[in-house]
């Protein structure tokens, strides 16, 4: 095996401590050293052992051997029938949200923990912002490790207790940059494995969803892939020159979706544009590898959750609205006329169904049919979704001031002022549902009452 930079063209041996190329710092590609036909083998007999999950491409992984298997990989392709129907193209769906974890990610982190365990790792470092790092405590589990998780600490709660729940350490810093520079310091000192997305051995996971496609590759047109730091489009694109190159099929168009990151943009959400990825050195690996086979679309927030509602609603696909990035690209890429009428796409959907009330409200909010009668009427009943968010907020630190809960909520997607924030504790108040602690010399401390604990209880009814 070798690693070969796809950005400027340097080989080096395979090793596994190197994860970027040291002379361009592009994402580098493995290798390997097999003849054709072995090749096309191992592709072509991969699905009688789909037991295996990503194990049954072992001869095409960099740990080459058999690994152990949550049940990662050969998730289903479905056909979105209504969808296909309103938007005009007939849309399936790679499912990844049907992984372990709930993301394609598990494929990688599958891969590489076996890589820390076969070379003789207990204890291993990894920086994520926290899907990455539960689906890396899942598999460290099974071969015994030991992880070390660096997060930035915005990430959502829940993904705090899935990883607290799965043991291993976490160590919060301010952001993601952070994150990784004290993860590869602490690797370097204590000589530990150093488990990243930015990877040739995550990458060499990811790309097995590819290998799953190659009875339907040369019938579909487009495959529309989710952009977020680029390494998933990355690995698509890599498994798609491999089958090419093995298999001799051509390939389809790539539809790279990113969310947007106009703010303004949610003032006109149709108005949506072609536009460039941002940053440095995924971008132009990316532009380079795509040449000519691609093209990127923006997407904002509005847009994907509209298409969650609207596959909710009229096929029964509940996902994540984030995992509904890729089918909000293809809406988009229709109306600006990149994608033809009638033309097949595949789209690559991952994140399991939110159980975040927030999230899911969110959802509910972009219905274009929504039935008043049941979701209202609770409402009444109860508190808003706003009073609720702080009332979790308050359980979840035990107690805080108004300040904290609004920079929280902030955090949790909602724009609104301090002032609204003050409003709505004083309703709160009134309530019932929280008590004032005390006074700390400059700001009030709030916490929740037996009454609130027992509403947040019995949402759970
Ligand atoms: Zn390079």
């Amino acid at each position: 095996m070798q690693l070969l930079c796809p950005l400027c063209g340097s080989e080096y041996p395979f090793e596994i401590s190197v994860r970027l190329c040291p002379k361009c710092g592009s994402s580098l590609f493995v290798v390997y050293d097999i003849s054709l036909n072995e090749y096309k083998r191992i592709l072509m007999e991969a699905r009688s052992r789909w037991y295996l999950g990503i194990w049954s491409f072992h001869g095409v992984l960099p740990a080459r051997s058999i690994g152990k298997t949550l049940g990662e990989g050969w998730t289903p392709t479905i056909r979105l029938e209504h969808f296909s129907k309103a938007n005009g193209v007939e849309v399936f769906v790679k499912n990844e949200s049907r992984n372990p974890s709930g993301t394609f990610i598990d494929r990688g982190t599958a891969v590489d923990s076996y890589l820390a365990y076969s070379t003789g790792s207990k204890n291993v470092v990894s920086a994520s912002t926290g899907d990455y790092a539960i689906s890396l405590s899942m598999y460290a589990k099974v071969y015994g490790l030991s992880v070390t998780h660096y997060i930035p600490n915005f990430i959502e709660q829940w993904k705090k207790y899935m990883l607290m729940l799965l043991g291993d350490e976490i160590i919060s810093v301010d952001d993601y940059d952070k994150a990784i520079k004290k993860a590869l310091r602490m690797s370097n000192k204590n000589g530990l494995y150093l488990s990243i997305p930015l990877s040739p051995i995550v990458i060499d996971g990811y790309r097995t969803l590819v290998f799953e496609l190659i009875d339907v590759l040369s019938n579909v047109d487009w495959i529309a892939t989710p952009v977020g730091d680029g390494l998933l489009a990355t690995s698509i694109l890599k498994g798609l020159k491999e089958v090419e190159h093995v298999l001799g099929i051509e390939t389809p168009n790539i539809l790279a979706v990113k969310l947007s990151e106009e703010r303004d943009a949610m003032q006109e959400s149709s108005k949506l544009f072609l536009t460039e990825l941002r940053g440095g050195v995924v971008k132009s690996l990316l532009s380079k590898i795509m040449s000519g086979k691609g093209v990127f679309i923006d997407v904002d927030k509005e847009a994907i959750y509209l298409t969650a509602n609207e596959i909710a609603n009229t096929d029964g696909v509940v996902v994540d609205p984030v995992g509904a990035t890729s089918l909000a690209g293809i809406k988009i890429a229709k109306d600006l006329g990149v994608i033809g009428k009638g033309d097949k796409v595949l789209a690559i959907v991952s994140g399991s169904p939110s159980k975040d009330t927030y999230i899911l409200y969110k959802i509910l909010e972009y219905s274009s049919n929504r039935k008043p009668g049941k979701v209202l009427s609770v409402k009444e009943d109860s508190i808003s979704s706003i009073q609720e968010a702080i009332l979790k907020i308050l359980y979840e630190e035990k107690q805080c001031h108004a300040y904290g809960i609004w920079k929280k909520l902030r955090v949790q997607g909602y724009n609104i002022t301090l002032q609204t924030v003050h409003d709505h504790i004083k309703k709160l108040l009134n309530k019932g549902f929280i008590r004032e602690l005390g006074y700390d010399g400059r700001r009030r401390i709030y916490a929740v009452s037996e009454l609130g604990k027992e509403y947040l209880e019995s949402m759970h009814d």
